[in-house]
């Protein structure tokens, strides 16, 4: 049997999820249990949203957790380029074989004739999809559009019937009539590939045999298969994981949950602790120990033993682990010294110096008041929002709308969420000193403290959020019905703060 090789493809276009990082355990598990290779392949065909900050991220989340790949965009290898934005040449020329051979066709179709289309099939109650409305335009049809410059996209052709078997590791083949596959477009009309084209083309050239990626992608695999076949070669073997889910069993997401793998860095958890738990979603060891490390998970790895039912990401059952590394699994002196790298960052005390230097005469100052930069969740109860022109539920309204406007930002830059907040402050009519007011409770735990923008600015989205929802939770949460009303409002605001 040829050597076993798996990857993670992440997409660059956020923060290092720790879906992304569940994921690269159990395809490092599988390549190493085999002797095998993992590989890490950047996908960033989506230019618009991919950035080289969310790759280094990435490849810093993964490293931290001892997931090491063999070949990468960092590491080189036989395979390379390891990005997709470097490989546009190679969908070109596959795309051409596919048109050539009559498996793909250009399309001339304007978005709104798509919209439009959609909307009806929308009314009409039927599957949504590409209707084929360019599937046979005459070869002069075709040329005389080009002439007109009018960008085309190309898509896949998909049989008009039977159905398409998927053959999974982990469950019963799943069958999917051909009638329910759009007809994918594979490139856009820029000239760069959409996901399925590069995603196939890469696991093919970099010998990939098996894809092992999350159960959303399920859907996708026929379109998979049949580029397997048009292109002639033999597809890996899939597995679809079970995706992580919240308490409440909805899909992992980090409104409800932190997710970012860079949140249980700064909180101070350990990486082994983490990717032990990642460990144990789905999957157990063979003796039900719970306590485990890489290797020990690597040696007794067996795929077929993961489990389809939602593993839950139970943040209490990594507060438990985590504290049974700490006091289990390091002595006093590796205690230390891991204490230390942790609380001596050099990136994060480069923030803080700055902000702190100015308020401070004695070293035994700073504590206090950087305390908020290391901890959890402030210490805060109701009391701490008495606030004189504020009624607590106006201070929860600006904490649930400051998370809504800080989501939505592009970049997480220090004038950037200045700017946001201003513009918050001033359509909600607020005072900035009083709307800024719960902000510093939520934050840092009292209104004296360095600038509150600067320090969120410091603490990272992840942080941020998971304080605002600490204290608007102490401000009695938010019911459905009101979330609905806030939402509105929101939506209200916005519009007003996009037309002035
Ligand atoms: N780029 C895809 C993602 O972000 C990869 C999916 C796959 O593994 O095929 O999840």
């Amino acid at each position: 049997m040829s050597e076993v090789r798996t990857r993670i493809a992440p997409s660059p276009t956020g923060d290092p999820h720790v879906g992304t990082a569940y994921i690269a355990l159990f395809n490092l598990c599988y390549a190493r249990q085999h002797g095998g290779k993992f590989i890490l392949r950047i996908e960033d065909t989506d230019q618009v949203r991919s950035n080289q900050k969310s790759e280094d991220d990435i490849l810093a989340a993964l490293s931290w957790l001892g997931m090491n790949w063999d070949e990468g965009p960092d590491k080189g290898g036989d395979f390379g380029p390891y990005r997709q934005s470097e490989r546009s040449d190679i969908y070109k020329t596959h795309v051409e074989k596919l048109l050539d051979e009559g498996h793909a066709f250009h399309c001339f179709c304007s978005s709104e004739r798509l919209s439009e289309l959609r909307k009806q099939q929308m009314t009409e109650k039927k599957p949504l999809g590409y209707d084929g409305h360019c599937l046979n335009l005459s070869d002069s049809d075709r040329a005389d559009k080009l002439q007109q410059n009018i960008p085309p996209v190309i898509r896949m052709k998909v049989p008009e019937t039977g159905s398409c078997v998927v053959k999974d590791m982990l469950r019963d083949d799943v069958t999917i009539d051909w009638q329910q596959i759009d007809m994918q477009v594979l490139m856009k009309s820029d000239g760069l590939p959409t996901y399925h084209l590069a995603n196939v083309v890469d696991d093919h050239l970099m010998q990939i045999t098996h894809v092992i990626r999350g159960e959303e992608w399920i859907n996708s695999a026929p379109k998979h298969l049949l580029l397997y076949q048009y292109f002639g070669w033999e597809p890996p073997v899939l597995c679809h994981m079970p995706l992580l889910r919240n308490a409440d069993k909805s899909k992992l997401s980090k409104r409800k949950n932190p997710a970012s793998v860079g949140y249980y860095q700064r909180m101070g958890y350990l990486p082994e602790a983490v990717c032990n738990f990642l460990g144990m979603m789905g999957w157990s060891m063979p003796d039900e120990q719970e306590m485990f490390s890489l290797e020990e998970m690597i040696s007794n790895f067996d795929i077929n033993r993961v489990s389809l039912g939602g593993p839950v990401f139970d943040a209490e059952k990594l507060d438990w682990l985590n504290g049974r590394y700490l006091r289990e699994a390091l002595s006093d002196d590796e205690f230390i010294q891991r204490f230390s790298q942790w609380a001596f960052q050099p990136d994060m005390l480069q923030a803080i110096v700055p902000l702190i230097k100015q308020r401070v005469e004695r070293f035994s100052d700073i504590a206090p008041l950087a305390a908020f930069f290391f901890s959890g969740m402030p210490t805060i109860d109701e009391q701490s929002f008495e606030h004189k022109q504020l009624k607590h539920e106006d201070a929860k309204k600006i904490l649930q709308f400051i998370a809504w406007r800080i989501e939505g930002l592009d970049a997480w830059h220090r004038d950037r969420i200045e700017t946001a907040l201003m513009l918050l402050a001033e359509s909600m009519g607020i005072k900035i000193r009083d709307f800024l007011f719960p902000l510093f409770i939520a934050i840092a735990g009292s209104s004296v403290s360095t600038s509150v923008i600067d320090s969120i600015a410091v603490l990272g989205l992840d942080i941020t959020r998971a304080r605002l929802r600490h204290a608007i939770a102490i401000l009695g949460g938010v019911s459905k019905k009101q979330l609905k009303n806030l939402e509105k409002e929101y939506a209200a605001l916005e519009q007003k703060s996009g037309q002035s």
